[in-house]
This record gives C-alpha cells, structure tokens and sequence, in this order.
C-alpha cells in the first residue's frame, strides 16, 4: 500500500485536511508555496522559501502537519525541510539546508490548533468515553488562545475581567452562565478558550470542555441515530465547566435547544459553570425559545466591542514580537488606522506582511502594505458608487454596461438596468434624477417606478428575488 504512495499524492491529500482546518489566508500564505520533493520511508521531504518559512510552520503549523502526515504515513511519519539557500556565495548550485521537523510529543488529534472549522465530529466524539466518573476528557482547548495572549483594551474589558473572575471560581461567581457576544473576529472564541485553559491551569482536576454548538449539534443527531441520547446527556452532565461556541448556531433547532436546556439546567443546578458565545445578545437572538434565552439573561452577557486605536497597536505588536519580526512603526500605524472592524482581519493583514517581506528579503514599505491592507478590507466599508452597481450588475447579466445603459426594451435588459436603479437609490445618496442621468440618461420618473417594479417583483417573484439577493450580496461585499 505505502509502496504506491508517492510524494506528490501524500503531500496533496495533507494539504486539503489541512486546509479544511485553518483560515483560508493563513493557507495561501502558508501551506501554498511548498512544494513536496520526495517521500523515503516515512518520511516526507518538503521544500520551503525561507528558513523563516520553516521558522515559522514550525511555531504554529506543526501539530496539524503532524497529524495530517500521521493520517496518510502512519505514526512513524516524520517530515524533513529543506530550504534553498540563494544567497549562498561563490556556489552554483542552490545549496540546500535540511532540517527535520521537532519530535515533539505525540499529537493527540483534538490538539488541531483552532480555530479548527471544527473537525470530524465523529473522531472527537466524547462520549464514546465509558461512563466513568473521574474520566479524562480531552479539553479540545487551544493553549495560544490564553488570556496572556488576549490583550485588554476598553473594547474588551468588561468581558476580560468577568472572563477572569469566571476562571479564579467556576461555578462560584454570578456570572454563571457567562455569555460573550460580539461580532465576528472580535475574539469571542479566543476569550472563551481563555477561560478554559486558565481554569485548567488553576484546578487540573475540573473537567473542562470548549465544544461549538455546531459540533454539540452534530453529536446530539448522531446519538438519537444511533439511540444513545441518554449516554449523551449523561456525558454532558458530568462536566465542570462546559463552553459552548456560537450558540446562535443553535437557533431553529429545537431539538438541540431542548437538549441542551436539560443539561444547562443540571449543570446550573450543581454548581458547575457554563460559558457560551453568540454573534448577538440575547435580546436579539432569533428562534431561540423563550426559556433557553431566559436562561441566557440569568447570568452576565458580556458584549465585545470593535477595538480602539490603541488596542489594534497594541495587538500587532504583540504579533511582531511574538514573531520576532520588527516593522517600522509607521507601517504598524498604518495597519492599524486602516483595519478597524475585526481583530481577525487584522491579524491576517500584519501576517501576510511578515509573509512578504520574509519572501522577497527586504524591508516592508508603505506601498506594500497598502496593497495589502487593501486585499483585507475590500469586504469591510467601500464606498458603493452608481458606477461601481452597474459594473456589478452587468457582470451578474453578463451585459457590458453600454447595453444596460441602451434604449433597448429587451426584457431581461429593462430589468438589470432596474435593478442597477434600485440599487443605486438603496445604496448611494444620489437623488432620482442623478441616478437617472447616470443610468442612460432617464428621468427621475423612470428611476421611481423601476424601484417600484424591483419592490414589487421581490414579493412575487422567486428567481427574480434571487438575483436581487445575490446582487445585494456582491455590493456588500
Ligand atoms: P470570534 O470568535 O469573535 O469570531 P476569534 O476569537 O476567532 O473571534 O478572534 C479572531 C482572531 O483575533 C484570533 O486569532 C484571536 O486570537 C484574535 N484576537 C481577538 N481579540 C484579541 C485580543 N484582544 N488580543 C489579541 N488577539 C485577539
Ligand atoms: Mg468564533
């Protein structure tokens, strides 16, 4: 079976667990430009840009290289680097630098870094675990998501603190259940991480368990299939301290909301304490019943707030130090003025600087990190200009934007050029008579009864709604 493997075929199928696993950047950034060379024994021999390159797959990619590698080769997987040296003087030949991966203690699958778009559920299914007590449940916690590494801004400070106070006595405070809201990339998954890993820290023997609520709900169908339910609420209840990610995920799930509502109940009841994220605060989480969201609003619901100025600094420079990566201070300034909605964002945008400048050797300039901070905020705020709608909406006609500006009573083309009408009316400032005149050159009148017909067409028309949809979709982009 190995015999048949070659290099090429077992870095390939590495390459797609691992991009189902990690942010889709980080994958560009990270996993894209290697190149697998060959494959002896059991080992695989990868070829890397940079000695950074290395420096750094090693720092944060190296349990999900090592479990990928373990699923395709076994356990005596190991993996080998080797890195062109260009600068290598006098020779001509690239010289080549090998260098084997760490042997670190073996990876347990749960260990994936996060934030793993959660795994298999079936390969972390806990509670498969014979019904013990004292048993021990991999916490599925992500030790980088501490609080040490979750710095304190005004934006996050309620939440940090009470997350702190939850974390000295789980169970013991009234937050309980402690709620986190917050948009996305904001760190409500790093921050209830945090929690986990400080209680774990603090009392080893407490059962800890960081689930999302996606994952809660995949195992729970799976136990009314497979007619365990109970062994499944009985393993949920056993737990000391259970954080559960993204509950808005639960929402239209009654099944999953009933479930759970058991299990919150007993776990409040015993002083074991429950922490939970949503993208919304309770008052605003829909299809939700009404007692669970009572259950909600029994403890603390801490909002994260988009971060100041200073926290955005603060936070990339503990990612340049944290790299050992130094940056002029005017770049980070830049960075930071232009990326404000999402920490995430933010992030990726200083990590793909790093990538630059590690790649091609040389200093990062403003240019590039313009260039750059622009890929990352291209779906925040844009200015939606009447041009820029009709070039989307053309493109979705595929029309060029003379036609859809013509006289021409063509039906399909009377209704893109409505919609860009509509459009131009919902998402510009501009009156009727300039988004007339801008649009080939019709009326005000023109533009009030288009909207009207879009209006209209959306309440009775299915495909029509679609497009309308799909449009809306790309200019908020
Ligand atoms: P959410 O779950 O709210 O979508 P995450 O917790 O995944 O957001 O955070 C997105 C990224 O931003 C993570 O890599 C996280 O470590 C980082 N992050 C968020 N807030 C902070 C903070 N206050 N300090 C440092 N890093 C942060
Ligand atoms: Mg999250």
């Amino acid at each position: 079976m190995i015999m048949s493997k070659t290099a090429q075929s077992v870095w390939e199928n590495c390459l797609s667990f691992i991009k189902d696993n990690i942010q889709e950047q980080a994958y560009k950034t990270w996993f894209e430009p290697i190149k697998s060379v060959e494959l002896l024994d059991s080992t695989l021999h990868i070829q890397v840009p940079s000695k950074f390159f290395y420096e750094w797959l090693e720092e944060h990619y190296v349990k999900i290289l090592k479990v990928a590698l373990t699923k395709e080769l076994g356990k005596n997987a190991k993996l080998l680097y080797k890195i062109k040296m260009e600068n290598t003087i006098g020779s001509k030949q690239p010289f080549t630098e090998q260098i084997p991966s760490s042997q670190r203690s073996p990876i347990k699958y749960q260990e994936v870094d996060a934030p793993f778009k959660n795994l298999n559920p079936e390969l972390k299914n806990p509670f498969i675990i014979p019904g013990i007590r004292n048993l021990k449940i991999e916490s599925q916690l992500n030790p980088n998501y501490s609080f040490e590494n979750f710095l304190e801004g005004d934006s996050n400070r309620l939440a940090r603190s009470a997350g702190m106070a939850v974390a000295n006595k789980p169970g013991g405070t009234s937050f309980n259940p402690l709620l986190i809201f917050g948009g996305v990339g904001l760190g409500k998954t790093h921050l209830a991480h945090a929690i986990g890993v400080e209680i774990k820290e603090k009392y080893p023997d407490k059962t800890v368990l960081y689930i999302s609520a996606e994952v809660f709900t995949q195992q729970y169908i799976d136990s009314v299939k497979k007619n365990n339910r109970n062994d499944f609420i009985h393993f949920y209840q056993l737990i000391d301290v259970l954080i559960i990610d993204d509950v808005q995920f639960l929402s239209g799930k009654s099944g999953t909301q009933d479930v759970f509502f058991h299990i919150f109940n007993y776990l409040h009841q015993n002083g074991k304490q429950v922490i939970l994220t949503s993208d919304k605060a309770p008052v605003d989480m829909q299809d939700i019943e009404q007692r669970l969201l009572s259950r909600f609003k029994w403890g603390l619901s801490a909002e994260l707030h988009q971060p100041d100025y200073e926290t955005r600094i603060s936070i990339l420079n503990n990612i340049l130090y944290r790299d050992g990566v130094e940056m002029p201070k005017e770049i980070v300034e830049y960075v930071a003025q232009n990326i404000k909605t999402n920490v995430r964002e933010l992030e990726g945008a200083i990590i793909s600087l790093i990538a630059q400048s590690s790649f091609n050797k040389k200093e990062v300039t403003l240019d590039l990190a313009k260039s750059i901070v622009e890929k990352f905020v291209k779906n925040v705020k844009r200015e939606v200009s009447i041009e820029y709608i009709q070039k989307v909406v053309s493109d979705y006609f595929q029309l060029d934007i003379d036609t859809l500006q013509s006289k021409t009573r063509k039906r399909h083309v009377v209704q893109a050029r409505q919609l860009a009408m509509f459009f131009a009316k919902k998402f510009t400032k501009a009156s009727l008579a300039n988004i007339g005149s801008q649009i080939g050159d019709r009326d005000h009148a023109t533009v009030l009864h288009a909207c009207k017909t879009v209006d209209n067409l959306v309440t009775t028309d299915k495909q029509f709604k679609k497009f309308v949809d799909d449009i809306h979709k790309k200019l908020s982009m």
